[in-house]
């Protein structure tokens, strides 16, 4: 049987990862439990809390379902937050893994691929539950079922088809319960040297250009920390390496961050297609220099392919990104990645196909060297001091100060799903550290 959950966190406590957690220790007693799932969901959502990630995890429970099922219940209704207003609750008890027939299996597809990329409605959810008769519980008004049968989802098909369904590692530590709430007692050394020994197998534990710890919570909630990357070995070896105050538990789970699998490939967009709160990749062109607006971010627009313009936008928090990004120019080949908010694309990352270094001038006179003028509308360039006339502007080359090829936001503003570069196999990458 295939276990989902999510929703059962708020802003202020609890994490849907903890109590997978605890229940995956409790559950060792009834049978085999395996490596739980940490599945991250449409990142735009509005009615998201924290990361909006929901969990799944398989027992192997012959005969014992049904008091399985009563554990899991009992947990979550104890362990949820459940006087927090945006706290709704929902489990799914999925198949059994090999017995999943093809059509099911498109299904659970299809669910996971809108859950991850689209915004799903509840209907969808029970219409989805009730065609792959799946038992379900939830609480309140069950929101979280969409999250549950997401992960249940994303289960079996990382299981079954791992090589289509990207995934990298979380290893997660979780406080003790008398230190919740008190500032997490790390030694910030420790860290840098974990991070430093088995980058870039392990990644986004420390942002170097911005000198800082990104791998710690500052919530009140029962996560110490969580160290990321492609490999379980390095992972478990940098948590080896770093001092911290003694966990209750930990959990490493195998999950969908750090894999894009929020962007939808538009090779030939036009803006009718591009909706609110939906992450793409765009291929443009850009329309205007780029611009730096009150508040630090920084705004150009690129035109579609097809038709249209869009504004994408670089935001503070994005830090030295925004430098790469003022150094864009007119008619720069460009890739956009991110998610559409108000009309306007909140850049992850960007690829630069092709620099434009063409530049139109004013010619220079052949005899005294001097940039010419305009002799009027239509009528060619003139040196007024020679009389010299020349017809066309004059094309040259220019250097530019930046490269073609991949850049991303650094770490401090990383999002669960974006794929680092440093995972990223093309030529050209510039990972941000
Ligand atoms: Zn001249």
């Amino acid at each position: 049987m295939i276990i989902g959950i999510d929703d059962t966190d708020s802003r202020k406590g609890m994490c849907t990862t903890y109590l997978c957690a605890v229940l995956v220790d409790e559950l060792r007693e009834y049978g085999d439990v395996s490596t739980p799932r940490l599945v991250r969901l449409n990142p735009c959502i509005p009615f998201k809390t924290r990361g909006n990630g929901a969990i799944s995890f398989e027992v192997v429970c012959a005969g014992k379902e049904e008091e399985v099922k009563e554990v899991v219940r009992t947990r979550v209704c104890e362990l949820s937050e459940l006087n927090e207003e945006g706290t709704n609750p929902g489990v799914v008890f999925g198949c059994v893994l090999d017995i999943i027939s093809y059509a099911e299996e498109e299904t659970l597809k299809h669910f996971y691929e809108r859950a991850v990329r689209e915004v799903l409605t509840l209907e969808d959810t029970y219409s989805t539950l009730a065609d792959l008769q799946f038992d379900y519980f939830g609480l309140k008004n069950r929101r979280g079922l969409i999250g549950a049968l997401a992960a249940v989802s994303f289960f079996v098909l990382q299981r079954n088809q791992p090589n289509y369904y990207d995934f990298t590692y979380e290893l997660i530590e979780y406080r003790k319960k008398q230190n919740r709430g008190k500032a997490r007692v790390i030694d910030e050394a420790s860290v840098w040297k974990a991070d430093a020994a088995t980058y870039p197998l392990t990644w986004d534990t420390v942002d170097v250009a911005n000198n800082k710890i990104v791998f710690a919570p500052h919530s009140p909630c029962p996560v110490l920390f969580g160290i990321r990357g492609d490999s379980a070995d390095a992972i478990y070896r940098a948590d080896k390496l770093i001092h911290a105050e003694p966990e209750e538990r930990k959990m490493l789970f195998i999950t969908n961050q750090g894999t894009d699998s929020h962007l939808i490939p538009l090779y030939a967009a036009t803006k009718a297609k591009l909706h609110e709160f939906h992450s793409y990749s765009l291929v443009g062109e850009v329309c205007s220099n780029p611009k730096t607006i009150e508040g630090g971010h920084v705004v150009f627009p690129i035109s579609l392919s097809d038709s249209g313009t869009i504004e994408c936008i670089a935001y503070e928090p994005t830090k030295g990104f925004r430098n790469l990004i003022r150094k864009l120019r007119v008619g720069d080949e460009i890739t956009a990645f991110g998610s559409q908010k108000k009309g306007t694309i909140n850049l992850e990352k960007i690829e630069i196909r092709k620099l434009n270094v063409v530049e139109e001038r004013n010619p220079r006179c052949g005899k005294c060297g001097r940039s010419m003028d305009s002799a009027g509308r239509l009528q060619g360039y003139r040196c007024k001091r020679c009389g010299t006339h020349r017809a066309h502007k004059e094309v040259v080359t220019i250097k530019r100060q930046i490269e073609e090829g991949f850049y991303e936001t650094p770490p401090v503003a990383r999002r669960h799903l974006s794929k680092p570069l440093v995972r990223v196999t093309a030529k050209r990458i510039h990972p941000s550290r």
